[in-house]
């Protein structure tokens, strides 16, 4: 058998906040089996530890960050020209 390479409407899609490095933005770690917020995750790229907890913070606040600008950009295609003052 084939493995299909999209699978629409099949499982559901779960999204997670990828980790990145907070040095190099590396997304692969070397780490425990089972992984607690306060354990350390070492960066393959360049090796720098951080803890799950500071590693998905800054994710998140990179992700709220790519959020905030495409709203930001979003809002400013609906503004057609500048009021000018009198
Ligand atoms: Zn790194």
């Amino acid at each position: 058998m084939q493995s299909e390479p999209s699978n629409p409407g099949g499982a559901p899609h779960q999204e997670a906040v990828s980790l990145q490095c907070l040095q190099c933005g590396g997304t692969q770690f070397t780490h425990p089996a089972n992984v607690k917020d306060d354990d350390q995750l070492s960066c393959t790229a360049c090796g720098a530890v951080a803890t799950i907890a500071q590693l998905r913070d800054h994710a998140i606040s990179e992700r709220a960050r790519q959020l905030a600008a495409g709203l930001f950009t979003e809002g400013l295609k609906g503004v057609k020209g500048w009021k000018k003052l009198p």
